[in-house]
């Protein structure tokens, strides 16, 4: 069966969101990590900015090399909450795309969307907007790689980094991957690689054009691993992630709203939305989250521990719309609404009779 997935994954990620948080850094080396002391420091780089890999700083380089290399860099602590909450983010927007989604880490996640994509043109035009939600909404840019199999599209995603967007169709697979580095597959370190070179094998044509008995037999199952690889073959499906700890929709409006009742007409339409999602997967959620973002990017959340587990659109709207009508600062535009549950359990305890008690 032919397969869509995209493999999205965040441009310098730590280094970005510090760089749009601060717009004193913007166009500077920006190293993420450990404290350098002066060149003195231990630790390495959790990330850096394109600015300052211009310097040869990249991450995993121990922090007092890329002292070295640039003393003059802007060295910040990692901030994780901040990290995990924007990734948090950005799921919240591949959902709005499918809903099969594998994370990989804080930053890059498989996307399955064969079911979203028809063919190869709408691929592209799907990737582009995924692309523009996520800068309108973050002001982050990502790239994504688009393939048959999620190793080719995970090498495609890093090729035209930042902001890159490659797709590889069915039969381009194969031209794609030959002219490649063998360091470019899965499960080919520094080790692999250079016994590999040893035996002449530096691109991935030269690994497939290798007998692959011979392979198996001086490696083992890494070899069959490797061959298939380079002739293309990963049948590996894209798996989901756990049962979701809270399920959310929330939105950007394209210009900064001060209107209530528009505040409030967009939280009903998101409110629908979640219940939509919590009724597809049989649960119910005890608590409901308000998110706001006012024209300045400060963002405040508030929320409701419920005593009944609720999963109804209006039920929802309710409580969020208490919760903006309480903690909502009316002098202020809002850039971003979203509401979210959390909580969650199986829906089959609502069948039980109870009574909900809003607020206690
Ligand atoms: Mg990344």
């Amino acid at each position: 069966m032919h397969r869509t997935i995209f493999h999205v994954d965040m441009d310098a990620f730590y280094a970005s969101v510090e760089q749009r948080d601060h717009p004193a850094y913007g166009g500077k080396p920006v190293i993420v990590g450990a404290d350098p002391k002066g060149g003195q420091g231990r630790g390495v780089v959790a990330a850096c900015s394109y600015e300052a890999r211009k310097f040869g700083i990249h991450s995993a380089m121990p922090i007092s090399k890329a002292f070295q290399l640039c003393p003059k860099g802007i060295y910040l602590r990692p901030n994780f909450k901040k990290y995990t909450e924007v990734s948090r983010e950005i799921r919240t927007i591949f959902h709005c795309f499918t809903d099969l989604i594998e994370p990989l880490s804080i930053d890059e996640a498989f996307l399955d969307m064969c079911h979203a994509v028809q063919d190869e043109k709408t691929a592209l035009q799907v990737a582009q907007s995924l692309k523009h939600r996520i800068f309108q909404e973050q002001q982050l840019t990502s790239s994504i790689g688009i393939a048959p199999s999620k190793f080719v599209a995970k090498i495609a995603s890093d090729l035209k980094k930042p902001n890159g967007l490659v797709l590889v169709c069915s039969d381009e697979v194969q031209s794609f991957l030959d002219p490649l580095p063998i360091s470019r597959l899965w499960g080919v370190g520094p080790k692999t690689a250079a016994r590999l070179s040893e035996m002449g094998i530096k691109t991935i044509l030269q690994l497939r054009h290798f007998d692959k008995l011979d392979l198996v037999q001086r490696f083992g199952k890494l070899g069959e691993h490797l061959w298939k690889l380079s002739n293309g073959i990963d049948n590996r499906p894209v798996v989901e992630d756990r049962e979701p700890k809270s399920i959310g929709h929330e939105t950007t409006f394209s210009e900064d709203v001060l209107d209530n009742h528009v505040l409030e007409q967009t939280l009903e339409r998101l409110s629908k939305s979640v219940s939509e999602r919590l009724r597809k997967r049989e649960l119910s959620a005890k608590t409901v989250n308000l998110k706001l973002r006012y024209s300045d990017f400060t963002t405040i959340t508030r929320q409701t521990t419920l005593r009944e587990p609720l999963e109804s659109a209006s039920d929802i709207y309710s409580v969020a719309q208490r919760l903006l009508r309480r903690f909502r600062d009316p002098s202020r535009k809002i850039r971003l609404i979203g509401v979210s549950v959390s909580s969650l359990e199986s829906a089959l305890s609502l069948a039980f009779p109870r009574q909900m008690k809003l607020f206690e």
